[in-house]
Formats: C-alpha cells, sequence, structure tokens
C-alpha cells in the first residue's frame, strides 16, 4: 500500500467574502489549516486553494501585509482579501497598480461587453479568440480580462483579471462597476455596442438617407461609430440605458451625454 506523504509545515488561511466562492464548502468562512513543504510563496499556496491571483487584493502574514513573492513560513496565519477599489488602494503593500478600466471579455460574456460599452467602457470582444489568444491581447494591451472561467486567469503573465461570480449580466455588471470602482467614469453613448469603436457627432443632412422616416423626423441628433459606419440617435438606447442601470442597480448616474 503506498504510504501517504505527510507534509511537515502548516500554516493557517482564512480567505474574506467573495473569495471563499472558490473554495469547497468546508472551507468556507473559516480558518484551515494548509500544508506545506519547503519554502512556497504565498502567491502559490494561494493558487494551490483554487484561488486566481487575479482575484487577490492584499494579502496579511502574521498582521503583516505582504506581497506575492513572500515565502509562506511554519506557523503563519495568512488572511487573503479580495481586490476591491478601497481596499486595493489602501493597502500599504500593493500587489499589482489600480488598472485602466480597459477590459476584454470571454467569449460567453457577450452581453457584458455590450452592457459595458453603453455606458463608454472599452471592451474588447471577438468570439473568434481562444483562451490562449485572450490572454496575449490582454496582455499587449493591458486589458483586465473577464471571465466566469477561473483556469484561464491561472496564467502567470496575467496581472489583471475579474473571475465574475454571477451569471446574469446585469449582476455582472454590477460586479466590475463595484471591483473597479467606476461609478463616476461613466460615459454613456459614446462607444459603439457592435464593434467599440468611439462614436462620433454626425450631421443629420450626412445620414439622412440611411434613416427609417419616423427617425427622420422625430430626431436631430445624431451619433456614428467612426469603426463601422453604425449609425445611433437618442431615442434608440435611452430606454435601454435606463433598464440597464435599474438592473445594475446603479441610481445615482446622470445619463447624460449628447
Ligand atoms: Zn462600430
Amino acid at each position: 500500500m503506498k504510504k501517504k506523504t505527510v507534509l511537515p509545515f502548516a500554516a493557517t488561511f482564512r480567505f474574506l467574502d467573495e473569495l471563499n466562492d472558490f473554495l469547497p464548502k468546508e472551507r468556507r468562512g473559516r480558518e484551515f489549516s494548509y500544508a506545506f513543504r519547503g519554502k512556497p510563496s504565498i502567491k502559490d499556496a494561494i493558487e494551490a486553494n483554487h484561488i486566481p491571483h487575479t482575484e487577490v487584493g492584499c494579502i496579511v502574514a502574521d498582521g503583516i501585509p505582504v506581497d506575492f513573492s513572500y515565502h509562506l513560513l511554519n506557523g503563519n496565519r495568512v488572511s487573503v482579501h479580495p481586490v476591491r477599489a478601497a481596499v486595493s488602494r489602501s493597502s500599504p503593500v500593493r500587489l499589482r497598480a489600480f488598472p485602466a478600466p480597459l477590459f476584454i471579455a470571454d467569449v460567453h460574456l457577450g452581453k457584458l461587453a455590450r452592457y459595458l460599452r453603453l455606458l463608454g467602457f472599452d471592451v474588447a470582444y471577438d468570439q473568434k479568440l481562444d483562451d490562449t489568444g485572450i490572454v496575449r491581447r490582454a496582455v499587449e494591451e493591458r486589458r483586465i480580462i473577464l471571465t466566469r472561467d477561473r483556469r484561464l486567469l491561472h496564467a502567470k503573465v496575467i496581472i489583471h483579471g475579474c473571475c465574475l461570480h454571477h451569471q446574469e449580466p446585469q449582476a455582472q455588471l454590477r460586479e466590475v462597476i463595484d471591483r473597479y470602482d467606476l461609478k463616476k467614469r461613466l460615459h454613456p453613448f459614446s462607444r459603439c455596442l457592435a464593434c467599440n469603436g468611439i462614436l462620433q457627432r454626425v450631421a443629420k443632412g450626412s445620414i439622412i438617407r440611411r434613416l427609417e422616416p419616423k427617425t427622420r423626423l422625430y430626431y436631430e441628433k445624431f451619433k456614428q461609430c467612426v469603426v463601422c459606419g453604425k449609425i445611433y440617435w437618442r431615442g434608440s438606447h435611452c430606454e435601454r440605458l435606463r433598464e440597464v442601470l435599474e438592473l445594475a442597480d446603479i441610481h445615482d448616474v446622470a445619463a447624460t451625454s449628447d
């Protein structure tokens, strides 16, 4: 019979708040012992517990904030906090710079990508990209990867990623906005929902032949995507925007943009 290996050292871990969603039930919301040998980096120990490093905002070992390169010691008592704007910005030891709100959504998050674009955020979304392609583009363009697949976020080269906890696009939108503190950075009607291109004002006269009769009659202000040429006007998206904001529980934002 194969002898069970006994690991010589142990540290105590506790994961806070939404990080518990990644743990097996018996380890959620409580301290547990983690056995190890040698001097693993704390990052490796966290990932061995199935938490993608991108989800960690602050690590405290024996009362002292540490970064990912800290080596775990026998008897360490570690608490691991999730990424949140407030936590990440106030931590005395930064695990990474707070990111610019540039995103890349994986192929399952088309609706979230459109919602974020509707609010003016730059969101790459390409159904032809496989996981490797998403990671490569995220690194090259310094984008935050949005996904529900935690395996996608384990690659070492990834700095910024967000493993979404919710399934519904509106709840996902809320997660992204809260996590990256985006409420004050919304620019509705500034980006094309279809291709992520920038929208520019366009004279009604120059596009009038492309408008339906009623649109021609009732609307005067138009924008056009500089990339794909799609035309936008307030009537087409205003109602939808209000709906999205309400569903995402964002009430105190004036949806003003012409
Ligand atoms: Zn476009």
